[in-house]
């Protein structure tokens, strides 16, 4: 058999054998009207079957015996994994591959069944023997090449002209990469590789950091997520987005732009003291080890490994706040003054790493009386075609913000012990329809300023301090020393230019 008809029948395989439970959740989830959605499915297919069909013909012609060999395997693996999705409804996405690692065998030989087996022998072995055994004549270069290309073309063509599905896939982007084989347990052991080698990273160390004083200090930092500058009314959007903050003068908002349009690159550069392609010791973790109490409260993730002592997910903080609604962000901000008056140190940094703005459905961000513009979209469908809905949905989001932000600063008011501040800032900004984009991660060099324009807000208790930048536009580096600065640290990395305060 030809290499390509071989390829073929590899690819159709996969999709009819392993890729059904993808289609039926394509199929039950879309919002699109029937003869669209059957031409968006019919694309998937298509795709599909042209990417994997490219996969198996570079593995096969480049390295024959061994590409056959994974091919097979991947048949096995697929007939195992389909069996799970099937059976028990489990999504082979990151943290059950996660599970997969880090389980025992005496755990998992709880799910062998006779079921299990004769799935994966004749889903599994038949076809992985069926590409051992059969005779392929791997072809010329040439025939190689317009192979590749072909399908690569079709591929491309297709992605193109699905495009305006983006939004919708983004929405169901864990649901579908984990139902989507063999990509959905590759990918995601990929990523399981490279966050084990990215905790096990060694970060090189700063110089060591002392206190200058025994002043009760403590700063909260709160990370916006897709937060932007212009819908702040702060900033002087005409929606009044910051009923609450706007009433408050000595809330001072702050130009600046963020260093990259997507939720890694942007936390990384608010944590670090530079612009730094290594990873350099990050904030928190620089203040635990010199002696700070540092607390992490994360609805988001994304983050550089944090090495403190209390790291605490919306999950956690629902065990020990059980008044406070766990599927809003309102959660990370319970008891932040019970918990900076209860510290043993003198030296708090709370850090609240948010997601309160983040898409594509912002609408489900907020809890209902935060529901002020409308009428919002419900759906992503929704969304596209309408943008005042959208952006309405957003907007409240903001609103939402601005709540959290206020209550956290008249809490922190009245905490008359300790000199406290906050520091918002948001992670990128986010697109909302300008030019046919919408969300983030546009590369900055040729990003809208929507996606990089961000809000940075200061509230600080201490009257003495006065603000040096008021009009430039600074970066996100100017958080790390600016909290070197109000716990008053000693640091050989402190840069005074970049701490916004005078003093
Ligand atoms: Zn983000």
């Amino acid at each position: 058999m030809p290499l390509y008809r071989f390829s073929l029948v590899m690819s159709v395989m996969t999709l009819l054998l392993y890729n059904i439970p993808f289609f039926r959740f394509v199929v039950s989830h879309s919002e699109l009207p029937a003869f669209r959605l059957a031409l968006f499915t019919l694309s998937l297919a298509l795709i599909m079957v042209a990417l994997n069909f490219l996969v198996c013909y570079l593995l096969v012609f480049l390295t024959r015996y061994v590409g056959r060999t994974i091919v097979a395997l991947s048949h096995v693996l697929n007939a195992t994994c389909v069996y799970f999705v099937v059976v028990y409804n489990t999504l082979m996405d990151g943290s059950m591959m996660g599970n997969v690692f880090n389980t025992r065998y005496s755990e998992a030989s709880g799910f062998f069944s006779a079921p299990l087996f004769l799935c994966m022998f004749f889903l599994g072995i038949v076809p992985a023997a069926y590409v051992l055994l059969q005779k392929i004549d791997y072809g010329k270069w040439k025939t190689f090449g317009v192979a590749a290309g072909t399908s690569l073309g079709v591929s491309l063509l297709l992605v193109l002209l699905n495009f305006n599905q983006f939004l919708w896939i983004g929405q169901y982007d864990t649901e579908l990469g984990g139902l989507l084989m063999p990509w959905s347990y590759t990918i995601n052991t990929c990523r399981i590789a490279a966050q084990h080698h990215q905790a096990n990273a060694e970060e090189i160390i700063l110089p060591e950091a002392s206190f200058r004083n025994d002043d009760k200090e403590a700063v909260v930092l709160v990370i916006g997520e897709s937060a932007r500058r212009d819908n702040f009314s702060l900033y002087g959007y005409e929606k009044n987005t910051n009923p609450r903050l706007s009433q408050m003068s000595d809330v001072m908002p702050l130009m600046a732009r963020s260093c990259a349009t997507y939720t890694t690159a942007g936390v990384k550069c608010i944590l670090e003291y530079a612009d730094k392609s290594q990873l350099y010791e990050i904030l928190p973790n620089y203040l635990f080890r010199n002696g700070a109490d540092v607390s992490w409260r994360t609805s988001n993730w994304g983050e550089p490994p944090v090495h403190v002592d209390e790291y605490l997910s919306r999950g956690d903080l629902a065990k020990i706040y059980a008044d406070e609604d766990e599927h809003y962000d309102g959660m990370l901000f319970a008891g932040v003054k019970e918990r900076i008056e209860q510290s043993h140190k003198n030296k708090v940094l709370i850090v609240i790493h948010t997601s309160t703005s983040h898409g594509p459905r912002y609408d489900q961000q907020y809890p209902a009386e935060f529901e002020v513009f409308k009428p919002v979209c419900r759906s992503v469908e929704e969304g596209r075609d309408n943008i005042e809905g959208l952006v309405n949905a957003y907007d409240n989001s903001v609103v939402y913000t601005d709540f959290l932000l206020s209550q956290l600063i008249d809490t922190l008011r009245t905490m008359d012990d300790w000199k406290t501040s906050m520091l918002f800032v948001s992670d990128h900004g986010e697109s909302l329809g300008e030019n046919g984009l919408f969300m983030h991660g546009v590369p900055l060099s040729i990003a809208p300023k929507e996606q990089y324009e961000i809000p940075f807000l200061v509230w600080t208790s201490d009257s003495l301090r006065s603000l040096k930048h008021d009009n430039a536009e600074i970066d996100q580096h100017y958080v790390f020393h600016t909290v070197l600065g109000l716990l008053s640290v000693d640091s050989p990395v402190y840069d005074a230019d970049k701490d916004i305060f005078d003093f």
